[in-house]
């Protein structure tokens, strides 16, 4: 007694990805994880000001090409975070 096998095409809808939009893991808020943040710079250097809660988090970009930290840098309402490896990237931009 044999059961019939059906198949079913399965559709596989492509996502669509956003790069601005992908969750950033070292650009959140350490006390409610939101990012809704905006980096400034204060005595101890760049951090995250969260917007929802109010906490500060350290700024500590954490370089994708090879895992170093990077050192943030300003100009204007952009942050570029540089890593020992010589990797540049754009940390995060302030809303205007
Ligand atoms: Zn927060
Ligand atoms: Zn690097």
């Amino acid at each position: 007694m044999s059961s019939g096998n059906s198949s079913r095409a399965s559709v596989r809808t492509s996502q669509e990805r956003q790069a601005q939009a992908r969750p950033r893991p070292d650009v959140a808020c350490r006390a409610c994880s939101g990012v809704n943040v905006t980096v400034q710079f204060g005595k101890y250097g760049y951090y995250l000001k969260c917007a929802d809660c109010g906490g500060n988090t350290p700024a500590k970009p954490v370089c994708a090409a090879c895992g170093q930290p990077g050192k943030v840098s300003k100009r204007g309402l952009e942050f570029t975070a540089t890593c020992a490896g010589g990797h540049s990237w754009a940390y995060w931009t302030n809303p205007a």
